[in-house]
């Protein structure tokens, strides 16, 4: 299957950490248009490669060399491609590769398969980007193109995977015995993009008891709506929902009555930053979709849309360039040469080229300090000295 063909069930395996938690989204986000984004065809055109890239690993004799590079090129005809692609889905095989390699024997190995998960969700499949098999363990391992260290995901507990692990299970029990589970999350745009966790079977079959019973409230569209920065992120209802509306209205406006000092301590500054993060972002929800509406043509009392402040661009940037030389203005004030970003000289020349010519010339700037969650894997940093630095400076 292709994979921006890969279909949407009401309960899909990648929304199931939201309908797990909040059981009635999977009816409410019926109402909506499934819309893709451009990142999404970016990562499936990723997806595509790193597929052919395991593929031609494992199965050489099927897949061979010349397979892949008619492969590649088709790839790079699409407008979405990039060279930095390459690299990124090597991370992805490499890491196939050395879980492979640890091995004791060769595993049994399947790419993009499509597994059957309705014995826990009803009508449910969803589509493994790797399987490995090998002894006792099933390795599910799954490729993520997203490149923003706020969108990274978990390996453990993560109920997409897990649910892939279910399905591969059911399709392989009678092959084989497995008695463990792991589970790989490869994110290779991420500086720590790699994320582990195993469990038992045992456990894993917990697992899929809790999802029936949820699937079975999601299906009728009952149970309580939780909403929450993580589960109401990519709902199809986030602009409309009102259990979403209602919770930030609390959050937002109503502040405790006791009696409290003036100012706000440190602990209530943490609180109320968590508190007001999906409140910005509701608002925002709120205005793309009141947007809409008016584009529609529809009323939204209070508001309504109109023309953005333009910029001015040239209707023949040659012409006038010409004209402005014509009238003695020097070549050299209309034109600057500057030298693209270490960034940008990165992705012309490739990362390994990169690394090999000019690796040794790169030095690390800290970065501007940044406020961000707890659970960051980056460790927290002060403006206070400290006694060893102090010393430092006074020798
Ligand atoms: S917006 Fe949030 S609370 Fe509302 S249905 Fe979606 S996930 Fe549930």
């Amino acid at each position: 299957m292709g994979h921006e063909e890969r279909s949407h069930a009401l309960l899909s395996a990648s929304g199931a950490h939201r309908w797990l938690s909040c059981t009635p989204s999977a009816r409410l986000e019926e109402q909506f248009p499934d819309t893709t984004s451009e990142a999404a065809k970016e990562g499936t055109l990723a997806h595509e490669l790193a597929e052919m890239k395991v593929r031609n690993h494992f199965y050489t004799t099927a897949f061979g060399k010349r397979k892949l590079t008619a492969g590649i090129n088709a790839l790079k005809k699409n407008e979405l491609w990039r060279d930095e692609m390459m690299g990124y889905t090597d991370i992805y095989l490499d890491y196939i590769k050395s879980v492979s390699l640890a091995l004791k024997n060769p595993p049994y190995v399947t790419i993009e398969k499509q597994v059957d998960i309705s014995k826990y969700v009803p009508e449910g499949f969803g589509t493994a980007d790797c399987i490995l098999i090998s002894g006792n363990t099933l390795h599910v391992i799954d490729f993520k193109y997203g490149k923003s260290p706020d969108g990274r995901v978990e390996a453990e507990e993560n109920p997409q995977l897990s649910l892939y692990a279910l399905g591969a299970y059911e399709a392989y029990k009678v092959l084989y015995h497995i008695e463990e589970i792991k589970i790989s999350i490869v994110q290779p745009r991420l500086s720590d993009g790699i994320s582990e966790w195993g469990c038992t079977l045992e456990e894993l079959l917990t697992f899929g008891r809790y999802v029936y019973a949820k699937a079975e409230l999601a299906i009728k569209g009952e149970g309580e709506f939780a909403p929450g920065p993580k589960t109401c992120k990519y709902c199809r209802a986030r602009g409309r929902c009102r259990a979403r509306a209602e919770e930030n209205v609390r959050l937002a406006f109503s502040p405790d009555k006791d009696k409290l000092p003036p100012l706000i301590s440190n602990e209530q500054l943490g609180v109320y930053l968590n508190q007001g993060m999906d409140v910005a972002k509701w608002l925002s929800d709120l205005q793309d979709c009141a947007l809409a509406e008016c584009l529609a043509g529809q009323e939204v009392p209070g508001w309504k849309a109109v023309e953005g402040r333009g910029s001015r661009v040239w209707s023949d940037m040659d012409e006038a360039f010409s004209k402005l030389t014509e009238n003695g203005i020097s070549e050299t004030v209309l034109w600057e040469r500057k030298p693209l970003t270490l960034a940008q000289i990165e992705k012309v020349v490739g990362k390994k080229d990169f690394e090999t010519f000019v690796g040794d010339k790169v030095v690390k700037a800290p970065g501007k300090p940044a406020l961000v969650k707890e659970s960051d894997k980056r460790p927290a940093i002060t403006n206070i000295v400290s006694a060893k630095d102090a010393f430092k400076e006074d020798i």
